[in-house]
């Protein structure tokens, strides 16, 4: 029997994972530069942390949640997302006390059972930043300033899509404005939908169905509901995100799928990968910790999806080369064998990386492994070399071949590479 892996998951194969491992550096290099500092959780929480935090009728927790009960009857869930179980370790931490704030970085996992396509996985990975313990709207400006620059840095343009959704009061309103518009179209549909409209109309909003998107393009609109504050807010951060040369355009459509959002919730959108357009989502939550049964902790976040920021580098022609091995050390009679093996170690204390044959392969068929690996220099000893201290120096590019003492090997090397 052979396996496959799972429906909808990766391998990340090399070559691959030099793309992965660049951006995660270039991400954590970013976060930092802000001050943000990672956290790691763990990859399953307690299955209330996503109802509490996301909501029951949200798509994550009704549809697409990985939970099961474990050996000990606990209803566990793997992540769909990583904001709940950052608060989470934050309210158990007590990590950002009253007053405070607190700046955290994440690069993990995500598993949501969804349908798998071009950029829809039911394993990806996201990396995200949380600023918790801020109401300021420099918080928020912070967040998207960091995002679209993360997005500039790696090459790809990116424009901030925003929206304010208002405080309680404002969606409250909202809410009922669109139940009213909503319930007589919906009713024709079913008795299922039409309980979960009345539970939470926002989430016909973010529905994947044509069906019910056609019927919600005359909805009322989030935007008539502001009050006044929350008016001003949002055209606060539109200043300072004009300040800072970020740019932006306000989306009075987006409304988010996860119900701990409050006032700003902001996407970058991407052309290059068909229906999944979204390359990061982020917002406001300020009623996150609260849900989650610690004290008011106003914050904002953003997640960015690694694989939809890889797949648009690769649509652009600009994800990063493989780099190659430096030195394909091989051995031309079996009495180089010992100096082989020495100046192997040698070589790669001085910072070169250096594979060897483990396998007592002809010399031809070395140079083939070499050259296979995409290695960009051959170094060849034989009995004369080891007896002279010298090793044939081949650059595998234009077949140019040099006998240079093996003192000099680091230098010559280096020469032949700038
Ligand atoms: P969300 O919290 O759903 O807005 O997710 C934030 C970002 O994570 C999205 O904009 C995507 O880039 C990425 N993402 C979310 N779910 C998936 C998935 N199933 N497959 C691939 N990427 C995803």
């Amino acid at each position: 029997m052979r396996f496959q892996a799972p429906r909808g998951t990766n391998d990340i194969l090399p070559g691959e994972s030099r793309q992965w491992i660049a951006l995660e550096t270039a991400f954590r290099a970013h976060a930092s530069l802000y001050g943000y500092e990672e956290i790691r959780t763990p990859m399953f929480e307690d299955y209330e942390v996503f109802v509490r935090s996301a909501g029951e009728t949200s798509d994550v927790v009704s549809k697409e949640m990985y939970d099961f009960y474990d050996k000990g009857e606990r209803h566990v869930s793997l992540k769909p997302e990583e904001t709940a179980p950052a608060m989470r370790a934050v309210i158990e931490r007590n990590l950002c006390p009253p007053g405070t704030t607190l700046r955290l970085s994440y690069v993990t996992p995500i598993f949501r059972y969804d349908r798998p396509q071009k950029g829809r996985y039911r394993q990806a990975h996201q990396v995200g930043l949380e600023l918790i313990g801020s109401p300021s709207v420099g918080a928020d400006a912070e967040i998207i300033e960091a995002t679209i620059r993360f997005y500039e840095k790696l090459g790809i343009p990116a424009r901030a899509n925003l929206n304010s959704l208002g405080r309680e009061e404002c969606r409250q309103k909202f809410r009922e404005a669109l139940l009213a518009y909503a319930e007589p179209k919906i009713a024709p549909l079913g008795e299922d939908l039409l309980i979960k409209t009345r539970k939470n109309p926002l989430r016909l909003l973010d529905s994947k169905s044509p069906e019910i998107q056609a019927i919600m393009k005359d909805a009322p609109n989030v935007s008539e509901f502001l009050e006044p504050e929350c008016k001003d807010r949002f055209k606060q951060l539109q200043d300072l995100l004009g300040e800072a040369g970020v740019s932006f355009a306000v989306d009075t459509e987006i409304v988010r799928g996860l119900d701990y959002y409050t006032e700003t919730v902001f996407e970058v959108l991407t052309d290059k990968l068909g229906a999944q357009s979204a390359l990061c989502g982020g917002g406001r939550y300020d009623n996150l910790a609260k849900d989650l049964g610690g004290s008011a902790t106003p914050s904002v976040g953003v997640a960015m999806g690694i694989e939809r920021a890889l797949l648009v580098l690769e649509e652009l022609g600009s994800a990063k080369p493989t780099p190659s091995i430096d030195v394909y050390l091989a051995r031309a009679s079996e009495d180089a064998a010992a100096r082989v093996r020495g100046l192997s170690r040698e070589l790669r204390d001085t910072g070169l990386s250096v594979v060897t044959d483990l396998e007592g392969r002809s010399l031809k068929s070395q140079l083939g492994q070499a050259d296979r690996l995409g290695a960009r220099f051959a170094v060849v000893l034989g009995g004369d070399e080891v007896g002279k201290c010298t090793a044939q120096l081949r650059a595998l590019a234009t077949g140019e071949q040099v006998e240079v003492p093996q003192g000099d090997l680091v230098e010559e090397i280096k020469k032949r590479s700038s």
